[in-house]
């Protein structure tokens, strides 16, 4: 679909020059409200496609390890399909809007296996570890409002793209150019966000999480990935590929270099 959008874009800008800037302002807009709608439509998506956890023992867990990065925060927790809010399973959690918690469908079906266990094995404890490590780092981007920069920021390049993509109007005038300008305005408005937003409200999660279990399930999560990239291709070209999270070697080598 995307491809043949882009052959159409490519195709009109040659046929009607005004017409087809329209349509690409239009393109740099219509990215735009996705990306607002989805922040001011929080609660609605969460009561439409989000199940509240009920699960006692991990809904305790999860309050506790929480409460170790923000005490007075109350957080609600839910699970379901990440793509409601653009993102993809991938990821284990995600926090959006003020107070809300996401864990995806696979990972919330793996927690409730340990968490109906009576004894724990070393490996479930790791995993409780890992856990700790991924609410303290998501409670992180809640209490750093991390959801709101995230839609200015997109705002103001946005707005940057469509000036810059006006004005390239004058200086580029050859069949395809202003499906060039498109493109490379697009490439370097992700890599500026990518670069000075995305990947530090990462670290600055990693580095908010408080106790010395979350920090060692974190160096763990992190080895996990990195062993899984050596055997799976698709792991290593997807975290390649990641705009939005620094690499697993970087974030562990910050974890490492922690006091606790
Ligand atoms: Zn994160």
């Amino acid at each position: 679909m995307k491809k043949l959008l882009l052959s159409l874009l490519f195709i009109t800008s040659s046929v009607s020059a005004s017409w087809t800037n329209a349509l690409y302002q239009a393109l740099f807009v219509q990215s735009l409200a996705r990306n607002v709608e989805c922040y001011i439509n929080v609660q609605t998506k969460l009561d439409t496609h989000y199940k509240k956890i009920e699960h006692e023992k991990m809904l305790a867990f999860a309050k506790k390890e929480c409460q170790e990065v923000a005490a007075d925060k109350e957080i609600h927790f839910y699970v379901g399909d990440g793509h409601h809010f653009g993102m993809n399973n991938g990821n284990l959690a995600i926090a959006r809007g003020d107070n809300a918690i996401i864990i995806m469908p696979d990972y919330y079906a793996l927690l409730e296996q340990v968490f109906n266990k009576e004894v724990l094995t070393q490996q479930d404890e790791g995993t409780l570890d890992i856990f700790r490590f991924i609410l303290q780092h998501e409670v992180g981007h809640l209490i750093n409002n991390d959801q709101r920069s995230g839609v200015i920021c997109y705002l103001s390049v946005t707005i940057a793209k469509m000036l810059l993509f006006e004005l390239s109007k004058e200086s580029f005038n050859f069949t395809g150019s202003r499906l060039a300008s498109f493109l490379t305005l697009n490439l370097i408005g992700t890599y500026i966000q990518s670069k000075l937003l995305w990947k530090e409200q990462e670290y600055r999660a990693d580095r908010g999480i408080k106790t010395k279990a979350a920090v060692a399930g974190g160096k763990q999560f992190c080895k996990n990935l990195i062993t899984l990239k050596k055997s799976n291709e698709q792991q290593y070209w997807m975290e390649l590929l990641n705009w939005t999270h620094p690499t697993s070697e970087d974030r562990l080598k910050r974890l490492e270099a922690r006091a606790c």
